[in-house]
C-alpha cells in the first residue's frame, strides 16, 4: 500500500481511536492537537483501550507495544511533510476545518492525500481550500473507532479516481468495510442517524418519558445496542448539534431544526461523555 506514514489532526474523541486502529494495522502515525494537554489526554484514551483490547485478547501484549511506538505525539504542522495522508479530525466547525486544511497545504508533500473526518459539512465545498482538491477526499470513521467496522469514503466533485481507490486501499489494510458515499450534508449514516437522535431530545423536552425510558424503548423495541439519547452522550452534544445545525441550512428544511433543549445543554456545556455529564453523568 502507499500509505504509509499518516497524520491525524486533533487527538479528541475521534482522533486518538483513529490513531489507535491505523497504529495497530502497521502504520506509521503522528497525532497532532493544540496542545500538549489534549494530546497526552488522546495517548491516555488510545493507551487505555489498547490495554482493554489485551484483556479481551483480540490483540496481544506486544501488538500493545508495537502499536504505542509506532506513534508519536507533536503540536507543531511541519511534522506533516513525511505524511502520505493526513486525516483532519479536529472540532465540528467549517471555519475552522478550513483554517486547519490551508495549515495541513502549506506543510505536506505533493503526493500527499488529505482527509477530513467530517460528520456533515461538504467535502467539495472544504476540497475547494487545498491547492490539489483532486487529492481530497472524506473519510468517515464511526465511533468508538476501534470497535466500528465502517468507514464512510465520500468523494467530493473533484476527489479524482486514484484518491478514491487509495481511500478503499486504505479501509482494507486498516480492516473497516467501506461504503461509497457521494457528497451531500450528513452524507449516508448521520442522514438517517442524527435526525433519529435529535427526535429522541424532542421527545424528551416535551415530558413524553424519562432519558432511561426513552433509551429503553428503542433498545428494546427497535433492537439497537444503544439508545439514541446514550448515544448522543457518545457522540457529543456540540458535534451532534453542529451536524443538525448543517442540515437545517444545507436542505433548508424545517425538518432538521436541533431540539431547543440539545442547544440549551450544549449552551450549558452538558457535552455527553467527554464532558462527564450529558442526558447522563459519568465518572
Ligand atoms: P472532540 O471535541 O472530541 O475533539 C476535537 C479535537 O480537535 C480536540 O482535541 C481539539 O483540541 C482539537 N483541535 C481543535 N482545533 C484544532 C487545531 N487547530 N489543530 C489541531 N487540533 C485541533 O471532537 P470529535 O468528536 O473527535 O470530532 C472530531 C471530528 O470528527 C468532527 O469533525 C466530528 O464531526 C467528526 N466525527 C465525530 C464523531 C463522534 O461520534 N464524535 C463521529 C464521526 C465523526
Amino acid at each position: 500500500m502507499s500509505i504509509q506514514q499518516i497524520a491525524v489532526i486533533g487527538a479528541g474523541t475521534m482522533g486518538n481511536g483513529i490513531a489507535q486502529v491505523c497504529a495497530l494495522a502497521g502504520l506509521q502515525v503522528v497525532l497532532l492537537d493544540v496542545a500538549d494537554t489534549a494530546l497526552e489526554k488522546g495517548l491516555a484514551t488510545l493507551t487505555a483501550n489498547l490495554e482493554r483490547q489485551v484483556r479481551k485478547e483480540s490483540i496481544t501484549p506486544k501488538d500493545k507495544q508495537d502499536a504505542l511506538a509506532r506513534i508519536s505525539l507533536s503540536t507543531d504542522y511541519a511534522v506533516l511533510r513525511s505524511a502520505d495522508l493526513v486525516i483532519e479530525a479536529a472540532t465540528e466547525n467549517l471555519e475552522l476545518k478550513k483554517r486547519i486544511l490551508k495549515q495541513i497545504d502549506s506543510v505536506v508533500s505533493a503526493h500527499c492525500i488529505i482527509a477530513t473526518n467530517t460528520s456533515s459539512l461538504s467535502i467539495t465545498e472544504l476540497a475547494a481550500v487545498v491547492s490539489e482538491p483532486g487529492r481530497f477526499i472524506g473519510l468517515h470513521f464511526f465511533n468508538p473507532v476501534p470497535l466500528m467496522a465502517l468507514l464512510e469514503v465520500i468523494r467530493g466533485l473533484q476527489t479524482s479516481d486514484a484518491t478514491h481507490a487509495a481511500a478503499l486501499q486504505l479501509a482494507e489494510h486498516i480492516g473497516k468495510r467501506a461504503v461509497a458515499a457521494r457528497n451531500s450534508p450528513g452524507f449516508v449514516v448521520n442522514r438517517v442517524l442524527c435526525p433519529m437522535i435529535n427526535e429522541a431530545i424532542f421527545v424528551l423536552q416535551e415530558g413524553l418519558a424519562s432519558a432511561k425510558d426513552i433509551d429503553t424503548g428503542m433498545q428494546l423495541g427497535c433492537n439497537h445496542p444503544i439508545g439514541p439519547l446514550a448515544l448522543a452522550d457518545l457522540i457529543g452534544l456540540d458535534t451532534l448539534l453542529a451536524i443538525m445545525e448543517t442540515f437545517y441550512q444545507g436542505f433548508n428544511d424545517p425538518k432538521y431544526r436541533p431540539a431547543q433543549l440539545l442547544k440549551e445543554m450544549v449552551a450549558a456545556g452538558y457535552l455527553g461523555r467527554k464532558a462527564g455529564r450529558g442526558f447522563y453523568t459519568y465518572d
